[in-house]
């Protein structure tokens, strides 16, 4: 056992399929620099249609509560509102994980529109509320972006109805910090979103930044590496091991290969330990208890209050 599983009591053994989440691409309008995937509008990988095909056929299988779209900004893949119709008329609840920008880009602005039509839940990047802190980590002219296209949602009733769902997430700043406590933080940003911008949301989602892509590499570059692993080894919390999401959901990537994490598919890793590793060669009994692979970037996932695609484990 590596030291991870070990230090877990291990090895993590996958419980049940309750998210699907689904990579739709690379392509990005940003280039972040906590980019965990190195995303940016040179990557072209991008999921066919045929895949998509898999991917609802699998959903129809495993039946999960979730399905969770993620990217790049999947806004830029040309199938996503096929792939969403499909979803809703199959009944599934779906969330994208948008970067707001990118419902700026021409072609792109009736994106609101549609995922409100459609009931899909939306996760949206915001790792500060005080602009100069965005521009440093995203970049331009984003955050004035993401303000005006939060403000649409919101007035498509994003924040405020039931089943218009927006979450925010929050990235720590390049450095060994660990996100602060969530619902203290969702406190914070809850006043200062509406004060500053008048701007609501539902949930405030804490997420701790993964030592792999171009995190690991602005880390390397301030010097900062070896003591964010120590931050993460030190800050080890046994209660956060049974929420750890590769236990209850499964990662497809744009090219149909099966992942336990979008970390795990950052760093070129698919499932293993016998299990195939490709959306057309599946055994679905396999897939719901395997073995996961880990590795020592998983310590992220079980650092303080623990962290997920989902928040913080310990509420
Ligand atoms: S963090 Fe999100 S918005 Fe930024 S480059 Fe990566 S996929 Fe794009
Ligand atoms: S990085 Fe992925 S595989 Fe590792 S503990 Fe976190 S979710 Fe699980």
């Amino acid at each position: 056992m590596n030291e991870f599983d070990t230090k877990t009591g291990g090895p993590v053994i996958a419980d049940g399929i309750d998210i699907l989440q689904v990579n739709v691409g690379l392509t990005c309008n940003q280039a972040c620099i906590h980019c965990h995937l190195s995303c940016s509008p040179a990557r072209k990988e991008s999921m066919s249609w045929e895949t998509m095909k898999q991917v609802l056929a699998l959903a129809d299988q495993i039946k999960p509560s979730m399905v969770d779209i993620t990217g790049g900004a999947p806004e830029l893949n040309a199938h996503l509102k096929d792939l969403i119709v499909r979803l809703k008329q199959r009944g599934f609840a779906m969330q994208v994980r948008t970067n707001l920008s990118a419902m700026e880009e021409p072609g792109l602005t009736d994106f609101p529109e549609f995922f409100a039509d459609n009931k899909v839940g939306l996760v949206a990047s915001m790792p500060c509320y005080l602009e100069e802190n965005v521009s440093a980590m995203r970049g331009g002219k984003c955050f004035s972006s993401s303000v005006s296209v939060l403000r649409k949602l919101n007035e498509l009733g994003y924040g405020t109805q039931d089943g218009l769902t927006i979450d925010l997430v929050f990235n720590p700043a390049v450095g060994p910090n660990l996100p602060p406590s969530q619902s203290a933080l969702e406190g914070d940003y809850k006043r200062e979103m509406k004060e500053r911008y008048d701007i609501v949301f539902n949930r405030l989602l804490t997420i701790t930044n993964v030592p792999i892509g171009r995190y690991m590499d602005e880390l390397k570059e301030k010097g900062q590496d070896h003591q964010y692993m120590e931050l993460l080894t030190e800050s080890f919390n046994p209660a956060t091991v049974d929420g750890l999401m590769c236990r209850h959901q499964v990662n497809i990537g744009w090219d149909g290969r099966l992942y336990d994490c979008d970390f795990n598919q950052a760093l070129g890793l698919p499932v293993n330990h016998g299990t195939p590793d490709r959306i057309e060669d599946l055994d679905l009994n396999q897939l719901v208890h395997r073995q996961v692979v880990t590795g020592r970037h998983c310590f992220a996932c079980t650092a303080g209050a623990g962290s997920s695609c989902g928040g913080a484990i310990q509420k």
